[in-house]
């Protein structure tokens, strides 16, 4: 008897479907072909709600809108017991911060394999944010969240902060607020060792995985329309089909790509920066009192040590440790 769940039922079916476009659909890439040279297989199905970004779709618009330096905030008030505000006073009222995060981002917000805890740079941040405001680092609630799903969340507060790899962008500015910038990512090309791929030049005619939601997505479509483009949800499901040879490559930012690559020693991250991503935390627009606390928080973890403490544990991979980004405040 088949007790697949209903949902799980149309999740395959989904995958089965968007591997056929998929794969189909590549026609105008690599020749699929090329993989008959390692014997006959079954190509397995791509991970639920993954789907091809057809080349005739629009491209992103050349020009970001302008909002000065997007990633300028505000001045903190202080981030101690004594801060008050309506935004603030609603959580401490909860007794909780309600978090929004990935699950499944390695070095990030990912379970501890022992504990089975989220832990992670993006995670230890929050819970340093929940210290502040609540009085301990545990008071915390994480909800799983899509990368597409971070700005809605915020919109319609079912989280109060967004500690997810967010990079500040005008764009974003129109409907959420971001704290200063907490960590300076850049974006690059993880692809399998020996692949003969260096960089984003060498994406013309290969297959890509992004995520969807993303600013890598509307990159790599700018700077690299000859290439073939999957998007799939998580960064985790972009190992997935790299390790399916179901791409060629993943795209996005290097933070993120040395996640994957810590869990694929066959991966490797190559190319050069194609684009600084400044990192910041996601909070509804107009909760002022917030954002000025959280830059409190944040001003104390560059100043007392933990900023580097938490970079060195979680983020040694990337190379040496730099100093915290150092804050712009807007007023
Ligand atoms: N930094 C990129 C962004 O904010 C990718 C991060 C992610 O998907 O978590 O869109």
């Amino acid at each position: 008897m088949n007790t697949a769940p209903m949902s799980t039922a149309r999740g395959l079916l989904a995958a089965a479907l968007a591997a056929t476009a998929f794969l189909g659909g590549c026609a105008a890439g690599p020749d699929p072909a090329d993989h008959a040279t390692i014997g006959t297989y079954t190509e397995p199905p791509l991970p639920a709600n993954a789907s091809p970004v057809h080349t005739d779709a629009p491209l992103p618009s050349g020009t970001e809108p302008e909002c000065g330096d997007p990633t300028a905030s505000l001045r903190p008030t202080g981030s101690g017991r004594a801060a008050r505000g309506p935004n603030i006073d609603a959580i401490r009222a909860r007794g909780r911060l309600l978090v929004g995060l990935d699950t499944g981002s390695n070095l990030f917000s990912f379970r501890d394999p022992v504990s089975g805890a989220i832990v992670g740079f993006d995670a230890d941040i929050a819970r340093e944010i929940a210290r502040d405001l609540l009085g301990s680092p545990d008071l915390i609630e994480f909800r799983s969240l899509a990368s597409a799903d971070r700005e809605k969340a915020l919109q319609e507060r079912t989280v109060d902060v967004v500690a997810k790899t967010m990079t500040i962008t005008c764009e974003r500015r129109k409907k959420v607020a971001f704290s200063t910038v907490y960590l300076r990512a850049d974006h690059r090309v993880l692809a399998m060792k020996n692949s003969g791929i260096t960089g984003i030049t060498d994406l013309a005619g290969k297959r890509v995985c992004v995520v969807s939601g993303t600013t890598s997505l509307d990159r790599v479509r700018r700077e690299q329309p000859a290439a073939t483009i999957l998007t799939v949800p998580t960064w985790a499901d972009c190992l997935v089909v790299l390790q399916q040879r179901q791409v060629d490559a993943v795209s996005t930012d290097d933070a993120i790509l040395a996640g994957l690559a810590g869990q694929d020693p066959y991966t490797e991250l190559v190319g050069d920066s194609i684009s600084a991503e400044p990192y910041g935390i996601g909070i509804p627009k107009d909760a002022d009192d917030l954002v000025r606390f959280v830059n409190g928080t944040l001003e104390r973890l560059r100043t007392d040590g933990t900023w580097t403490r938490l970079y060195q544990q979680w983020l040694a991979s990337l190379g040496p440790t730099p100093d915290p980004p150092a804050p712009t405040y807007e007023d």
